[in-house]
């Protein structure tokens, strides 16, 4: 009888069982309660982006996210537009609204007006920023405004008693000394009243949850929340990431190789990397999210239907 050749190991059910070994992410249960929620929106420029975002709003109304916040264009260029936009989001949805502010371009009494106003609409949640220079120059207090975020959580404590979220940035600000000044910076803004921080969105699960751990070691006790973005156009994402310093990591550009005229694989892609980067920080104890919607509902309604999030609840 003839003797088949000798198989190499590559070629032969041992390859399989060589390796390690990975359990699944722990599901979750029905005993579970599902995490808190809170959507970014942006303010749009143009009628086509006025319908998209009332879209986007409608579609994720249902999901009952304890707030959603507008943010406001560098250097404060959409003023107006994000008052709109909060102004309407209390008026005609059942959603709390929550209101990016920044120090960018306005001395102090005009930017404790623009929080005034706020108030006056009903609004008592600010996101409270330095922001950035226009075209991402370098950054320059105005003459008589607010120089840092802290200086501006504590202003408007003075103006109403406003709930107050910070930003903290799991890889570092970019332009911070060091990474304990930039966590000295965070916590400077919670003593001045702010209550909470949404993170820099991040990739790797990893990097937010090394931050918990130098944010405890550091003594902050408020809540860090991560920012999820889920990612559907990767070219536009890794320049935003590299002007903000939020690390793309090479896992993730080799997913999304060969994507670019094929939006369907492209959306299946992001789809399981935002699925799993959440998976992997809730089985860590994770239960609030901050998701950047970029005004576009499907893939943050999807995951955090995955997240166990259901309409109604
Ligand atoms: C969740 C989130 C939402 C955002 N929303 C918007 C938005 O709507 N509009 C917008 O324009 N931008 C927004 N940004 C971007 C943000 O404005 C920029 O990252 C900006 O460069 C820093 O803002 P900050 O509030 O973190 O600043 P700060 O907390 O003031 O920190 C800015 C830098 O200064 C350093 N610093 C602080 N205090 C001092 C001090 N006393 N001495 C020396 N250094 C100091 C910090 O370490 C840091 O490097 C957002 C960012 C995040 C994370």
């Amino acid at each position: 009888m003839d003797m088949l050749p000798a198989q190499p190991p590559s070629a032969t059910l041992e390859r399989w069982l060589t390796g390690p070994r990975f359990a699944r992410l722990p599901a979750r249960t029905a005993r579970d309660a599902a995490p808190a929620l809170s959507f970014e929106f942006f303010p749009p420029k143009t009628e086509a982006l006025e319908a998209q975002l009332w879209s986007c709003v409608r579609r994720l109304e249902p999901l009952c996210p304890r707030f959603v916040s507008v943010t406001y264009g560098a250097g404060g260029s959409t003023q107006a537009r994000t008052h709109a936009t909060v102004e309407r989001i209390v008026r005609e949805t059942s959603l709390t609204p929550a209101a990016h502010l920044t120090c960018v371009g306005a001395p102090r009494g005009e930017v404790d007006d623009v929080a005034r106003a706020y108030w006056d609409a009903g609004v008592r949640h600010i996101v409270a920023l330095r922001g950035d220079a226009p075209n991402m120059g370098t950054y320059e207090p105005h003459p008589g405004g607010y120089e840092y975020a802290s200086d501006l959580v504590a202003g408007l404590r003075r103006v109403a008693d406003f709930e107050i979220t910070v930003a903290a940035y799991p890889e570092t600000h970019p332009t911070a000394l060091h990474p304990d000044s930039d966590l000295d910076n965070l916590r400077r803004k919670l003593d001045a009243g702010a209550v909470r921080a949404i993170t820099q969105y991040f990739f790797d699960a990893d990097v937010f949850l090394r931050f918990l751990d130098r944010c405890l070691a550091a003594g902050v006790t408020a809540p860090i929340v991560p920012a999820i973005m889920p990612v559907s156009n990767f070219a536009q994402a890794q320049k935003f990431s590299a002007a903000c310093g939020a690390s793309v990591p090479d896992w993730m550009i080799s997913l999304f190789e060969g994507t670019d005229d094929d939006p369907e694989t492209r959306r299946v892609v992001a789809a399981v990397i935002a699925a799993e980067q959440v998976r992997v920080l809730q089985a860590n104890g994770v239960d609030e999210f901050h998701f950047i919607t970029l005004n576009r509902p499907d893939l943050t309604y999807s995951i955090a239907h995955v997240l166990g999030v259901r309409p109604g609840k």
